[in-house]
């Protein structure tokens, strides 16, 4: 057995890699667990310092590292020299602040001594996948590394040499051997993965479907889940919005990553007053997006990161249209290469409850734009949702925009007159179908530990 990666600009393969067979699975598994028992006792400094080097590691490495994402999943070279450098920032804030996060806290009590202290978990699994190939994985990694537990990584089977990159340079930092490891591994044999008894938590990030598959094992052995899964997010513009500012703002989070992005803008709500003049400044800008291949300077957007996750995108679109939404830019896929995963920016209007671009995640360059009546309606459109990740809303009235950011949308991160991003500082995590749990900030480094009661009478 053996997990390809293919270049998505063309559809050659560019490597194989021999899948790890079970034997080799159990002894990285046992490895890690062995290395846990050591790194579990070394201070905050001692894991600090090699997390610093980690961050270094990627800095000299970040152009090799941007050429693998640009072959393997097709992101343009330049975002992917800003995911690197993300991935190092997020070393650096753990190497940090993990000591002041993780300090013993005293509860008054009439012990003589009482406290909260945190405690590692051991070996977590970390289900990872394509769209952000380091920053994925580094946003589990640095907290995890440094709270004291092992990593181990099952990437997604489209990225294998950034998955083996990442072992290598967390050994080139000097980290103790094992402490990070990748297994080479296709989904189908994670649950054996998960079910082992030195494996003591996971974590997916990925679709709905692979979130529930993966959680309804861990919950039956009752271990520890944390989910960042799929999203719609819904982005309002309100009728006295900066429109130039909205529409801008708004591609650009349409097309991060080629659209392919859990916190991508995914759903437009806009206030029958401003909606003519909002779509057709949206229209201009997309229009401005350059498709190429990933190495050109000029590119705004590669292809998408395989042909199948195009395919069906393309076919989501379709289904919107058979059912009366209006296609007013792009919805073809382009013919100027054979096999690759090219899309247009596309996008829909006339969004309706029940086509595919209302109810589902269309994880792809493509814009469905909303009506609403008002401010009201706009706010109940963007909760009928079964996801719940991101979401903004767009307004020159700072206290309405705080107001439905902060009580009226339902969501993990709401945000006012800026796109949703993450941020090592924010805790970063969804709620209903987005998943549950947090990464980043203090909150991400708490969710695998053991927060354990000291009591001394
Ligand atoms: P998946 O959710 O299938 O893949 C994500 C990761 O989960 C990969 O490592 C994958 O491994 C693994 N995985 C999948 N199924 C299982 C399982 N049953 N048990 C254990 N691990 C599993 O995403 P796809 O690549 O198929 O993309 C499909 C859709 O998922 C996208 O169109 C998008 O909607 C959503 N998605 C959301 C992401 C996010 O950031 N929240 C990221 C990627 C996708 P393998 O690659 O070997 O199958």
């Amino acid at each position: 057995m053996s997990i390809q990666s293919i270049n998505p600009t063309n559809g050659k393969v560019i490597k194989s890699y021999k899948e790890d067979p079970e034997n080799i699975v159990v002894r990285k598994i046992a490895q890690t667990q062995k290395a846990w028992l050591k790194w579990r006792e070394s201070s905050f400094k001692a894991r600090a310092i090699l997390m610093l080097k980690l961050a270094d590691q990627l800095h000299k490495e970040r152009v090799h590292l941007a050429s693998l994402m640009a072959d393997e999943m097709g992101k343009p070279l330049k975002d992917g020299l800003a995911e690197i450098d993300k991935c190092a920032g997020v070393c650096q804030y753990y190497a940090n602040e993990a000591a002041a996060f993780l300090e013993d806290q005293l509860v008054e009590t009439e012990a003589t001594k009482s406290y909260v202290s945190f405690q590692p978990l051991g070996v977590v699994l970390a289900i990872m996948p394509w769209n952000f190939p380091y920053w994925q994985v580094f946003r589990f990694l640095a907290p995890a590394l440094m709270a004291g537990n092992c990593g181990l990584l099952k990437h997604a089977s489209n990225v294998p040499g950034c998955a083996l990159s990442i072992e290598k340079m967390i050994k080139d930092a000097g980290f103790p051997v094992h402490v990070f490891q990748t297994l080479m591994i296709g989904s189908k044999a994670v649950s054996e993965v998960i079910a082992h008894p030195d494996v003591k938590a996971v974590t997916l990030t990925g679709s709905t479907d692979a979130g529930k598959k993966v959680a309804t094992q861990a919950a039956s052995l009752l271990k520890k889940t944390v989910l960042e899964l799929g999203g719609s997010d819904p982005y309002i513009v309100l009728e006295d919005a900066d429109l130039e500012m909205a529409a801008d703002i708004c591609v650009n989070s349409r097309l991060i990553n080629n659209g392919q992005s859990c916190i991508s803008a995914k759903r437009f709500i806009l206030v029958k007053k401003i909606e003519k003049e909002f779509t057709a400044l949206f229209m201009q800008k997309m229009k401005q997006r350059k498709l190429g291949g990933p190495f050109e300077v000029s590119t705004d957007l590669g292809p998408m990161a395989r042909a199948d996750l195009r395919d069906q995108l393309h076919e989501q679109v379709q289904r919107n249209i058979a059912m009366g939404a209006k296609c007013i830019l792009g919805g073809n896929i382009p013919a100027f290469k054979n096999k690759h995963a090219y899309y247009e920016p596309t996008i829909l209007t006339g969004i309706k409850k029940g086509m595919p671009a209302y109810d589902e995640e269309l994880f792809g360059p493509v814009a469905a734009m909303l009506s609403a009546k008002d401010t009201e309606h706009a706010i109940s459109l963007a909760n009928d949702t079964t996801f719940g990740l991101g979401a903004a809303v767009f307004t020159k009235n700072g206290s309405l925009g705080e107001e439905i950011a902060r009580t009226k949308l339902q969501a993990g991160s709401c945000f006012v007159n800026s796109l949703v991003k993450s941020d090592p500082r924010l805790p970063f995590g969804g709620i209903n179908q987005s998943g549950y749990g947090r990464e980043l900030g203090s909150f991400g480094i708490h969710e695998f530990v053991n927060i354990k009661t000291v009591y001394i009478k």
